[in-house]
């Protein structure tokens, strides 16, 4: 099944089959070694520069900032649901933590 995956208005959504379900200003955790020196980022976001769907996930490559050390920038395509028979379900991004998909692997 097909999943349509799009960012909208300047990087503030992420839609998924026309239906906006990913917001910026979110608080995420984050698994991020290459990205700053925290062992556990809380990483706010501020703006989404892509999505993709790899299988089931959804991506999203996003920006923002350790609002821990500081540090800010480009994370990497982070995880943040899967599409399951064409729903998207969203990962308790509150309580769960992401590990972005390491860009040398690409
Ligand atoms: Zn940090």
């Amino acid at each position: 099944m097909s999943v349509a995956v799009r960012i909208l208005d300047d990087g503030a959504w992420l839609s998924v089959n026309d239906e906006r379900r990913v917001s910026v200003s979110e608080l995420w955790r984050l698994t991020a070694p290459d990205f700053c020196p925290c062992e556990q980022p809380d990483f706010l976001t501020q703006g989404f520069l892509s999505a993709r769907a790899a299988g089931q996930t959804i991506a999203i490559e996003t920006y923002g900032e350790c609002i821990c050390c500081g540090t800010d920038g480009i994370v990497g395509h982070v995880p943040v649901g899967k599409v399951i028979d064409g729903v998207f379900h969203g990962y308790d991004r509150e309580r769960a933590v992401l590990t972005p998909i390491d860009r040398s692997a690409e």
